[in-house]
């Protein structure tokens, strides 16, 4: 598996060394001969080719099996015509990588003020109310008077429709249990559609409960009894803002593994940002990305059944569990290492399991 990784900006060069390091230990004790293809994007892009992100390296991510990408400084990007392009964005759009699979469990060993839980949120990531990539060309955020600003919500059917079967079919692999969250008591026709779809595919799916949810209700729900949830299928702004507080519900933003994934493409990319307020100090929690890096050998093994990639994915998760459980982990999740420290100790279970 050729995969192509990319640091990013604040703490992802630090995250990223250690995910690689887990990578490179999971290759050898599963044989997953990974190969490694290190370039860059983000601020350090924009210093070397004026870009933070180019064709040429699109081109090279195209032609591999995956991407690792490490958190971006995207508020920082402003101008795409100044190359400030949100890396993000731009490989999410280029690549359709149209599921953002965000799953967020409690930890024996590490404290949650709320009752365990294991649950995912699977989070459409191609249209929405991301202004910029819901539309063909330029940005569907308008300035109309310096006063006023107009921002349009794409939703099609198309689109609500893959989301959902990702959704239906995650769930036959977990408890079959599905929960729909929208906002259409006022979103009525956009939301409106997403749910009538959603319940369309579920027809395929007999086996799978469904259930559905406004989306402010549903904050109140996941923090009163997230125990109740297995699967939570949404548009993008809720499931991004959803996933943020599944992620810190379990323990910290700092646990929280993402993969975007299509059909042809996927990369993984942690859930949080790159948090410049503590770049630099070895204190960065590298579980996310470590976490999104084991989505991503899970997804190639899925896609051309190598079990090997599974069982490496699995080990990876144990790992983290049982880490956490040590105290061999960051400070904010009542660990007592440092990044760099934390990536050891990882290795050394890995290699040990
Ligand atoms: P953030 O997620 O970077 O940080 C929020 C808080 O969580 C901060 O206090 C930070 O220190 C902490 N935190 C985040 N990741 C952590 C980790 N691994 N370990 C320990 N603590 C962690 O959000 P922000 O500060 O609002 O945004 C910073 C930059 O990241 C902005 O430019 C924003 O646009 C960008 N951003 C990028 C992504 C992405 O690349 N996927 C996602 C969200 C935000």
């Amino acid at each position: 598996m050729k995969i192509v990784v990319l640091p990013g900006d604040g703490i992802g060069p630090e995250t990223m060394a250690v995910t690689i390091d887990v990578l490179q230990a999971a290759s050898q004790r599963f044989q997953l001969d990974l190969q490694f293809d290190h370039d860059v994007a983000g601020h350090e892009s924009l210093r070397q080719h004026g870009a933070t992100v180019t064709a040429a390296l699109l081109e090279k991510v195209k032609a591999a099996d995956g991407l690792m990408l490490g958190p971006m400084a995207t508020y920082d990007f402003k101008d795409e015509a100044k190359g400030e392009i949100n890396p993000s964005k731009f490989f999410r759009k280029e690549l359709d990588l149209y599921a953002n699979i965000r799953p967020a469990r409690t930890y024996p060993g590490l404290a949650h003020k709320v009752a365990g839980f294991d649950l995912v949120v699977v989070r459409e990531n191609t249209e929405g109310f991301y202004a910029d990539r819901n539309i063909a060309s330029g940005s569907s955020e308008m300035l109309i008077t310096p006063d006023v600003v107009v921002s349009l919500r794409r939703i099609t059917r198309h689109c609500c429709e893959r989301i959902a079967r990702s959704a239906f079919e995650l769930a036959m692999t977990r408890k079959k249990h599905v929960s729909i969250v929208h906002k259409a008591n006022v979103l009525k026709i956009g939301d409106g559609m997403f749910i009538e779809t959603c319940h369309a595919v579920a027809r395929e799916f007999p086996q799978v409960k469904v259930d559905d949810f406004i989306v402010d209700a549903m904050m109140a729900h996941v923090v009163r009894a997230p125990q109740r949830f297995d699967v939570i299928v949404t548009t993008n702004m809720f499931g991004d803002i959803l996933s943020d507080l599944t992620a810190e519900l379990s323990g910290s933003l700092g646990l929280g593994g993402s993969l975007n994934a299509g059909r042809d493409h996927a990369m993984g990319q942690a859930a949080h940002g790159s948090a410049p307020d503590i770049a630099g100090q070895d204190i960065a929690n590298p579980f996310s990305l470590i976490l999104s890096a084991a989505q991503l050998l899970g997804w190639h093994g899925q896609r051309r059944n190598l079990p090997a990639f599974l069982d490496a994915e699995k080990a990876i998760e144990a790992v983290a569990a049982a880490a956490i459980g040590a105290g061999e982990a960051t400070r904010d999740v009542g660990g007592r290492l440092g990044t760099a420290a934390t990536g050891k100790a990882f290795v050394q279970r890995l290699l040990a399991a």
